[in-house]
């Protein structure tokens, strides 16, 4: 039988909904915010959560696995979870200015809620190390980009400084507002498989994400919203893994820029995290991560960011330890126009140019 045919219906929320109105109106009664709080949205969330075929395949075991595809919202990563809430509490205690650190997706994410909000965005970035995709939308989006001569951690120790001492609201995921918002699709998944899955795979930079799924994992089941609980296994790159090695990174390297942190803010909640689930940190190498990157996009059609192929590279380092007849989902952080180079620069394509406009040429070309 088609993995399909055992499923329940894949989560589809639309017959509540004339317009899915972003996760803050679909999830309130789960949220920090009153009748007060301005709904800062770009309608957000309500992200597909895509069963995988070959990669099922390739593990055997009668595994079910699937992937939350989060670059699917509207700047193109999971940080608009966090960020509608962020501004929205920011606009709520009239704030005129907000700020952050980033590697590429919370600025792209901060810009354009900020401006949707009314608010002026400043955005620090490692100078060199920000995706493409990233940095255009920033600038599109209107951001004061500052760009340093140093890497993410010490951006965000000059933001938090920053913030301290002047009126300037800091949005990355030191502030709650965003794990709040960002555990909401810990939420969708149970709405849509009916329950936790027993495995949920996430790529860790600050672990701000982790920490906020499995506050709604938890959420979801005391409420009995879920009869199990699921097992968080976070993966980092090998030459950025300070969660994994339990050590500062001094200098942290890897094709995957959105998880290049080596002291990562939300580090002391990700170990309770992974005590609690009984979970598990692990490294995958660069190349693993390219691997996996490629195996998604030519077998299942799904274009994610590097950082975000950890979280299947990392299930196929633990394929052993998978038990079988599990459910398991996951995440992909970020869609993959934001990093053309990394693209372009690994896949198998067959790629031919400079070929004359004729269709005998191309025919040819073709192999007819
Ligand atoms: C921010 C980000 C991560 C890491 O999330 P944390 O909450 O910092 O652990 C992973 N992948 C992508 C694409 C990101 O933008």
């Amino acid at each position: 039988m088609s993995i399909l045919k055992r499923l329940p219906r894949i989560f589809d929320r639309s017959h509540e909904y004339k317009h899915w109105p972003g996760l803050i109106k679909a999830y309130k009664k789960w949220l920090p915010v009153t009748d007060k709080t301005p709904i800062i949205t770009l309608q957000e969330g309500a992200t597909p959560l895509i069963p995988l075929k070959s990669i099922n395949e390739l593990i055997g075991k009668n595994v079910k696995i699937f992937v939350k595809y989060d670059g699917l919202n509207p700047t193109g990563s999971f940080k608009d979870r966090g960020m509608t809430m962020a501004i929205s509490k920011a606009k709520e205690d009239n704030c005129e200015a907000v700020i952050c650190a980033s590697t590429g997706n919370t600025s792209a994410s901060a810009a354009a809620y900020a401006k949707r909000g009314g608010m002026k965005s400043f955005v620090l970035i490692p100078d060199g190390y920000v995706a493409q995709g990233k940095l255009a939308q920033a600038l599109v989006y209107g951001a004061e980009v500052l760009a340093i001569k140093g890497n993410f951690d010490k951006a965000l120790n000059i933001v938090q400084e920053l913030s301290n001492r002047y009126p300037i609201t800091l949005v990355n995921s030191v502030n709650p507002y965003r794990i709040q918002g960002q555990k909401t699709a810990a939420f969708e998944i149970i709405d849509s498989i009916g329950e936790a899955p027993d495995w949920l795979c996430i790529p860790m930079g600050n672990a701000g994400n982790i920490t906020a799924y499995w506050m709604g994992f938890e959420e979801y089941y005391k409420a009995g919203k879920s009869k199990k609980l699921p097992k968080m296994m976070g993966f980092q790159a090998i030459g950025s893994a300070p969660l994994v090695f339990n050590k500062t990174i001094e200098n942290p390297e890897t094709i995957a820029t959105a998880i290049r942190i080596g002291n990562p803010v939300n580090k002391e909640k990700a170990f309770i995290v992974k005590g609690k689930s009984k979970g598990k940190f692990t490294a995958v190498t660069d190349k693993e991560i390219i691997d996996a990157y490629k195996l998604l996009g030519k077998e299942e059609g799904i274009f994610c960011e590097p950082a975000s192929a950890a979280s299947i590279a990392g299930l196929i380092k633990l394929k052993e330890e998978i038990p079988p007849n599990s459910t398991i989902v996951c995440v992909l952080t970020g869609n993959g126009l934001k990093d053309p180079d990394c693209a372009i620069n690994n896949n198998d394509a067959s790629f031919k140019n400079n070929l004359e406009p004729n269709s005998d040429e191309i025919a040819k070309a073709i192999g007819f």
